[in-house]
């Protein structure tokens, strides 16, 4: 049988040590997938190896050891259970993202809509460099945003009543920061500590402690692997919306600029990131600095 280049040459199809053989990787947005295409994926497992697949760091599944000659049959297979070979090479890869608002009580944004989103729009776009991109719902940043190209982490600043503050110190409690101090009976935030990570939201007895609406803050330029760097942060936005707007915009300035056989990270300075973060600050809405909003 002839050797199948077409498939062969997708990024979720990874040559093994022994060539012949290939790990194929599917794509699985926020790594959610129903148990019926759970059981497909199981089912396409036994059916062209012994039944094994691997979990990726990157939340997707592998099937390891695919004999090189059933790679169309098994492309087909995984397109029609609606878990598609997915990418690995120079393209935007599967995007990560902690449960959020679905399930996470730390959670200030709805990680695994905006993951779907962003799948629908980006994945496995052919780019100069290989391009991550990570999302968390909370700075507590489980998915790891910062060491990935593209990162998102939901943040919230609190806000108190005024003036009907018992001086409990329930919220410095919870404050894991040590951003609240009881100053004549009244909690003060430190903004100097505050991660906006809005837990001691949560935490007042009286409900004293009211929320901004959550942020978006997008980092880009980090990576994992040899030398992790971590990423720098671009901008802060308000809604889903203008994240998926930023994203695009990096996106196309990536696709335009970078070139290949260099991570983004090492790119940035020589792509003048200050030029960089200009353009891009141009095109959405510049916000307010991160001052935390409370009395
Ligand atoms: S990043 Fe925050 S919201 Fe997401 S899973 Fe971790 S703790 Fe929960
Ligand atoms: S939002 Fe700021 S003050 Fe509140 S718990 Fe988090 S770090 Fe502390
Ligand atoms: S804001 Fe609420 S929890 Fe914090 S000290 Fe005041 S009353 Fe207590």
């Amino acid at each position: 049988m002839a050797r199948e280049y077409g498939v062969h040459m997708k990024g979720g199809v990874i040559t093994e040590r022994d060539a012949d053989y290939c790990t194929v990787r599917v794509r699985l947005p926020a790594g959610i997938l129903s148990v019926e295409k759970m059981r497909g994926i199981a089912r396409i497992a036994k059916k062209y190896q012994a039944g094994e697949v691997h979990l990726t760091t990157r939340q997707t599944i592998e099937i390891p050891h695919i004999d090189h000659r059933m790679l169309a049959k098994i492309a087909k297979d995984l397109a029609k259970n609606e878990t598609p070979i997915g990418s690995e090479r120079d393209e935007i890869v599967n995007i990560t993202a902690c449960p959020g608002t679905d399930r996470c009580k730390y959670a200030n944004i709805d990680t695994i809509a905006l993951a779907r989103e962003l799948d629908s729009r980006l994945f496995g776009r052919e780019m100069p460099v290989k391009v991550r991109i990570a999302l968390a719902a909370c700075p507590y940043a489980c998915t790891s945003p910062i060491l990935n190209e593209i990162g998102v982490v939901g943040r919230i600043r609190p806000l108190r009543v005024p003036g009907l503050c018992t001086g409990c110190g329930t919220c410095a409690e919870y404050c894991k920061e040590c951003a609240i101090a009881i100053k004549n009976g009244i909690s003060y935030v430190d903004e100097s500590k505050c991660i906006l990570c809005g837990v001691c939201v949560h935490s007042c007895p009286f409900g004293l402690l009211k929320a901004e609406n959550a942020r978006y803050l997008i980092t880009v330029g980090g990576r994992r692997g040899r030398h992790p760097i971590l990423g720098r942060e671009l901008v802060e936005v308000a809604t889903p919306g203008e994240v998926v707007d930023v994203i695009e915009k990096i996106i196309y300035w990536i696709y335009r600029r970078a070139w290949s056989g260099r991570l983004l990270s090492d790119q940035l300075d020589d792509l003048h990131f200050e030029a960089f973060k200009k353009e891009i600050l141009a095109a959405v809405e510049p916000e307010p600095g991160n001052s935390v909003a409370v009395e």
